[in-house]
């Protein structure tokens, strides 16, 4: 036998938000400009005390797709349109960084989407060695990377991630 503390199911006995992806998918909205983006990034480098950086890096590729996925990613084996994505996901790293101040440090990092060890060990080692070499990280940074258990053997992610956390 064991307790079931019946407050606790109550409270979360409701309706919440897709937590898939943060900002959850309905703060992404028309209202929310490109203009408005930057203008947030000035305002907290500006802040008396700049707070940390969270980033994180979608990755949009699945080697198959689930029946329950809700994601977005799109299948795809073609490492050509997945070396373009890497590359313009490079360029978006150039184009922050000239509007993020120097001195701001990573606290935060995930990789998500999609299934970011559907990437090669080179591909992740190309954007990982990227990454470093624009941002400068807090001491123990909190990472994260989504994988897919069934790639573990084929490409062995973890020896990938031990290397890159
Ligand atoms: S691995 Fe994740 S993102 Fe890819 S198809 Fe399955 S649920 Fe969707």
């Amino acid at each position: 036998m064991f307790n079931i503390d019946l407050d606790l199911v109550r409270k979360y006995d409701k309706p919440g938000p897709r937590y898939t992806s943060y900002p959850t998918a309905p703060q992404f909205h028309e209202g929310f400009t490109a203009e408005n983006y930057i203008d947030e990034i000035i305002r907290t480098n500006n802040a008396d005390n700049p707070p940390d950086l969270s980033l994180y890096f979608h990755i949009p590729f699945c080697d198959t797709l689930c029946y329950f996925c809700g994601c977005n990613m799109i299948v795809s084996r073609n490492r050509d349109r997945i070396k373009e994505y890497v590359n313009a996901v490079k360029n978006e790293i150039d184009l922050l960084r000239t509007y993020l101040k120097p001195d701001r440090k990573v606290a935060q990092l995930h990789w998500g989407g999609g299934t970011p060890t559907h990437l090669m060990p080179d591909e992740i080692h190309d954007l990982v060695s990227y990454i470093n070499q624009n941002f400068e990280f807090v001491d123990k940074p909190e990472n994260g990377c989504e994988i897919d258990p069934r790639e573990l053997n084929l490409r062995s992610p973890k020896s990938i991630t031990r290397r890159w956390f």
